[in-house]
């Protein structure tokens, strides 16, 4: 199949190598005329694990090609995906639709033969609807069919999702868009990924569902964390307790500083403002939005309480800026609301992430950016675990000890124990873990 991927980022570029992967022919194509010349020169613009192998094997056997014109692409195209960014809307929290929009727009023009236009970006209900409106508009005469296909790779694992998902959600309202999607995602049916088609609208809100409620597993045990806190119980032993539960399942019950990323923070918004406008509120959704924004702010006070409850004019170091490791989004990363939170109870910041480092320049001012997590502990008087690296996982700790001021760490995302940072002479702050303090 010919394939036009409109929009080359996390999704696009990723979708558009796997399918060039799968045997078909791709041309990725971005407005961005930055990142094309960078991919044409087999620089990858983000950091994804195996992408840059992936890439550069489709181009040499001439499955995937690079362009910031999608007017040739497009009309020699059977499939047209859009997976440009629906970023939060600036005031209002709903999904900023205009990317989407002006691709549809331009989409429209150069159409030739019956094509199907796959929405992949994260839209919400409804939005198929006004693409087939914008496209019939521009051009009467297109032969064409609207069809949602939500993205649910998760970056860090995106290739591994992206081959092997638990399932393929497929809205059509043309009964010939079947026929092309089954044989799109051909190599995915034949191992068995369940294809699950249904109407447009609802693919649509079936993303929405699923981002909310793993959003909403966050934050419940995250709840349950800070009573932990208080009633003197352990959350991991708490996590493991319910996740064995089938019905519960044991992912998504890790506790930490509070969900971040591309994805969470504005679907969640985005679908408490389209439920909000339908009639339809969502409570749990509203209440997990407002409960995960309030917990960055908390997880810099607990920092503050742990490093002895006046931090002015001291230094803490910060390990881990991306909002999860294997990845160079900092895109609502939690990192950057602790940072702000210790920068203004009067700390000195200091930072250092594999591969954030380059965007977090960007986000967040005043840190002095080190070289390693040992440049970065230099002097400090706490160190921070923000984002669970491999690379923080063996830290060296006689090496910290002797380099830092005061032998504190705040480790937010629970990858130490107790017991083998004692023996070293730390104190140690986890999170939901109080009996080991
Ligand atoms: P991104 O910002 O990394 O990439 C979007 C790209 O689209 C940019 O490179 C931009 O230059 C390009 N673009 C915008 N308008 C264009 C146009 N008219 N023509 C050509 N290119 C255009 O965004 P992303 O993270 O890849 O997300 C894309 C969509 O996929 C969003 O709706 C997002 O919610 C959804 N999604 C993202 C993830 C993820 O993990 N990042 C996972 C699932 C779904």
């Amino acid at each position: 199949m010919r394939i036009a991927m409109i929009g080359s980022g996390y999704v696009g570029l990723v979708s558009g190598a796997c399918l060039a992967d799968f045997g078909h022919q791709v041309t990725c194509i971005d407005k961005d005329a930055q990142k094309i010349s960078a991919l044409r020169a087999g620089e990858i613009p983000i950091f994804e694990p195996g992408l840059d192998q992936l890439v550069v094997s489709n181009v040499q056997a001439d499955r995937l090609s690079f362009s910031t014109e999608l007017a040739e692409p497009v009309a020699a195209a059977d499939v047209v995906f859009i997976a440009v960014g629906t970023p939060s809307r600036r005031g209002d929290g709903h999904a900023d639709l205009s990317y989407v929009h002006a691709a549809a727009r331009e989409i429209a023009q150069s159409i030739k033969g019956f094509t199907v236009i796959v929405t992949k970006s994260t839209v919400p209900v409804g939005t198929g609807d006004e693409v087939e409106r914008i496209i019939r508009e521009e051009n009467p005469e297109a032969d064409f069919a609207v069809v949602s296909n939500p993205e649910f790779l998760r970056e860090g694992a995106a290739i591994e999702d992206f081959k092997h998902p638990d399932r393929i959600v497929i809205g059509i309202e043309d009964e010939r868009a079947r026929e092309v999607m089954t044989e799109v995602y051909r190599p995915l049916y034949l191992n068995q990924a369940p294809l699950l088609f249904t109407s447009r609208r609802t693919s649509e809100l079936i993303k929405y569902a699923a981002n909310a409620f793993l959003a909403m597993k966050i934050t419940f045990i995250n709840e349950m964390a800070d009573l932990c806190e208080n009633v003197n119980a352990n959350v991991q032993d708490v996590a493991r307790g319910i996740g064995l539960d089938k019905r519960i399942g044991p992912k998504f019950l890790n506790a930490g500083p509070g969900y971040g990323g591309s994805c969470f923070p504005k679907d969640t918004l985005a679908l408490v403002k389209t439920a909000q406008d339908y009639g339809a509120p969502t409570r749990l959704i509203e209440t997990t939005v407002a409960i995960n924004d309030q917990r960055k702010r908390a997880m810099a006070r607990k920092a503050v309480l742990a490093a002895g409850g006046d931090i002015r004019g001291k230094t803490i170091g910060v390990l881990g800026l991306t909002f999860k490791p294997n990845t160079d989004d900092m895109r609502d990363a939690p990192s950057i609301a602790i940072i702000q939170g210790l920068q203004d109870a009067g700390a000195t910041v200091r930072a250092f992430d594999p591969e954030g480092m380059k965007h977090a320049r960007g986000l967040i001012n005043d840190v002095v950016y080190t070289s390693d997590p040992y440049d970065c502990a230099e002097g400090v008087d706490a160190l921070v675990i923000v984002t669970e690296w491999n690379a923080f996982r063996a830290l060296d700790f006689t090496r910290l000890k002797s380099i830092m001021k005061a032998p504190i760490l705040i480790d937010l995302r629970n990858i130490y124990r107790q017991e083998e940072i004692a023996r070293y002479g730390f104190s140690y702050t986890a999170v939901g873990r109080p009996g080991e303090e």
